[in-house]
């Protein structure tokens, strides 16, 4: 964990912030911070190492908790969230992990969006259903089914928005009161915005969930994850548990999403850009059934996700093209994605490359038909998580495959 000292001067931007904010420089001035690779770190004498064990000291100790790379990448996650603290994670479930190990116990209750990453559906509602902990799915968009579903020992209600793939937005601020009204804590994933568009902190919520993966290393190359929330939080619920389970953040790949951070904010900016004049063109598109993008009028949550998101849609759209069948829809939209030649059929996105992707048969193909349909995830839906390649080359790459359906 590593929090925010006053050590910067007050009132820096994010794209400040986004250079600058990490731990100390070492006694040798390097300017890119350093790289520390190293499993522990030793100690001057027996009494000093009994006092930073103890916590009663801060100081470096063994890398499962404590490194001065992962706390760098922490600090800067932290001040862009604006939040008190981070800590690092080796992916995002594994924040979701933490998360849940964190905070809930037998017998306590869950409310979540059924429209959260495959992996997070199953890991609050499956996995640690096994240990007693009972979830509620609820709608994305509407806040009275948050609100019926509280219970007296609802300790957690889990958002993400906007939402992979459909990208259906909710509102943090009122899901914030939600819960605080029932003692409960929101978390919400910040995965497809960042906080260079959107700050749930700043809203009400309480934890920021992060995959690092995704638009914080912002070039496809590690897995990481992180958890923003208050001082108190992160040292009284979430270090004990890393401490003891070890999903931690490898100094290396937090040395990368720490350089990352650097260009968050002109990447977001530049991949949001593209990606709105892609769904225009998209929805202009005769072989195109519907376009899903929070920057379009033709969003549901338009208005909403425009308050909420610094006035910008993102990077991701997503589109049905026609099937009047699951298998129609199923061989069109592969039809599509099979004949791009640019764009990188891969299961991430974040990437500076453009991403494409049948969420159906890919990130939510482990869910059944059943809760597949439940969520809106189509055999005709594909998904664009939209890089940094000239635009006229990604609706060249697209139209191959429409324009031939
Ligand atoms: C990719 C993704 C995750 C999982 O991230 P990992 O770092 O791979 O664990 C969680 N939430 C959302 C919204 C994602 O897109």
């Amino acid at each position: 964990m590593s929090s925010n000292k006053p050590d910067l001067p007050q009132g820096l931007h994010l794209d400040t912030l986004a250079v600058r904010a990490a731990v100390d420089k070492t006694q040798y001035g390097e300017n890119s911070e350093a790289l520390f690779i190293t499993s522990s770190f030793t100690q001057p004498d027996c009494e000093t190492a009994a006092r930073r064990f103890s916590g009663e000291e801060e100081g470096y100790i063994y890398s499962r908790f404590t490194n001065p790379t992962v706390a760098s990448m922490e600090k800067r996650l932290a001040a862009l969230e604006g939040s008190e603290a981070c800590i690092g994670t080796a992916s995002c479930m594994a924040a979701v992990l933490l998360l849940c190990m964190g905070l809930l116990k037998s017998g306590d209750h869950v409310v979540c969006s059924r429209s959260v990453f495959g992996s997070t559906l199953k890991l609050i509602g499956s996995e640690f259903g096994k240990f007693g902990v009972q979830t509620t799915f609820v709608s994305q968009t509407d806040p009275d089914e948050w609100r019926r579903a509280m219970q007296p020992n609802t300790k957690l209600l889990f958002a993400e928005t906007p939402t992979n793939p459909l990208t259906e937005v909710c509102d943090i601020r009122l899901l914030a009161d939600i819960a605080h009204s029932g003692g409960a804590v929101l978390a919400v994933d910040n995965c497809f915005c960042t906080p260079a568009l959107q700050k749930p902190i700043a809203l009400g919520a309480d934890v920021v969930v992060h995959s690092g993966t995704k638009y914080l290393d912002g070039q496809g190359r590690v897995i990481a994850g992180a958890l923003c929330a208050s001082e108190a939080m992160v040292r009284e619920k979430f270090i004990p548990v890393m401490r003891s389970a070890g999903m931690s953040l490898s100094p290396f790949n937090a040395w990368v999403v720490l350089k990352g951070l650097e260009t968050l904010g002109i990447r977001m900016e530049a991949q949001s850009q593209r990606a709105l004049a892609l769904a225009r063109w998209l929805e202009s598109h005769p072989r195109v059934a519907r376009v899903y993008y929070p920057g379009l009028p033709s969003h549901p949550q338009h208005a909403l996700a425009m308050a909420q998101q610094s006035g910008q849609g993102g990077a991701v759209v997503s589109f049905d093209v026609f099937g009047d069948s699951p298998e129609v829809g199923r061989r069109n939209a592969w039809h599509v994605i099979d004949s791009t030649q640019l764009m990188s059929v891969t299961a991430n996105l974040g990437d500076v490359k453009t991403i494409i992707t049948q969420p159906a048969s890919t990130s939510h193909g482990r869910l059944t038909e059943e809760q597949r349909v439940a969520a809106g995830i189509q055999q005709h839906l594909i998904r664009v998580a939209v890089g940094l390649e000239h635009l006229d080359d990604l609706k060249a790459d697209l139209s191959r495959g429409l324009d031939t359906l």
